[in-house]
């Protein structure tokens, strides 16, 4: 099996050295460093890694800008990213959250620690890339978004295709929560003008469409959707 590469993005010498021990140690991935976000910026568009260490701590080009940026690319919008950050930072955590970062580690970090989370999410990668969802096919629901047709119940379905990019990336999701910023984020892009209102309203058209499988698009409370498989 071909070993997982991963990109650390962490201009301290130290700490980089420390965490491409950390993953490198366990024999199933190999790591590059570089200690800017231009050098990052520049690594992945030669070559996407399958995941990324990304400090928010960097000179010249944050690291909130470095995912930014990365997240508003094709060559690197689905690449997992793992933020480090200080344990003040809070706003730079929530702004890397929501610019799509998958998880953040607090320095200062343990190496076992970081070793689990980048495990864990090169899992759930590799796992999403095993079954790619192309098509779906539920009880009244077919959804093939490879050839853009939806249909329930063996009638054709007229979507939108903000509707179909949403009902797309629910049920790439399925059975898991999805929050209206996510939505936003995923779905509409970085257009700042919308507002998690709107998408609400979104939601309600397409299960409105949908007819029976609707159902299938659960609200919850507080937190945002799920599509139920
Ligand atoms: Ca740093």
């Amino acid at each position: 099996m071909a070993k997982n590469r991963v990109l650390i993005v962490e201009d301290e010498h130290d700490i980089a050295g420390l965490i491409k021990h950390t993953i490198e140690r366990s024999g199933d991935a190999v790591a590059e460093i570089v200690n800017s976000g231009d050098a990052a910026l520049q690594a992945v568009g030669i070559q996407p890694p399958d995941l990324i260490i990304l400090d928010l701590n960097l000179p010249v080009v944050s690291g909130v800008e470095v995912c930014r940026i990365l997240r508003s690319r094709s060559d690197a919008r689905h690449v997992p990213i793992i933020m480090l950050t200080a344990r003040t930072g809070e706003n730079d955590r929530v702004a890397g959250l929501e610019l799509g970062a998958d998880d953040y580690v607090t320095k200062p970090f343990s190496p076992r620690e970081l070793s689990a989370r980048v495990k864990a999410l090169l899992r759930r990668t590799a796992k999403a890339a095993e079954l790619p969802a192309v098509v779906y096919q539920g009880t009244h629901l077919v959804a093939d978004f490879d050839a853009v047709a939806v249909s329930v119940k063996g009638e054709a379905i007229r979507l939108t295709r903000r509707e179909f990019e949403l009902l797309r990336y629910l049920v790439q999701n399925k059975n898991r929560v999805v929050s209206r910023d996510r939505l936003l984020e995923r779905v509409w892009g970085y257009d700042r003008l919308v507002e998690t209102r709107s998408v609400d309203v979104h939601v309600g058209r397409l299960r409105g469409k949908l007819g029976d499988a609707g159902r299938q698009i659960e609200t919850v409370v507080g937190l945002g959707y799920r599509f139920i498989d």
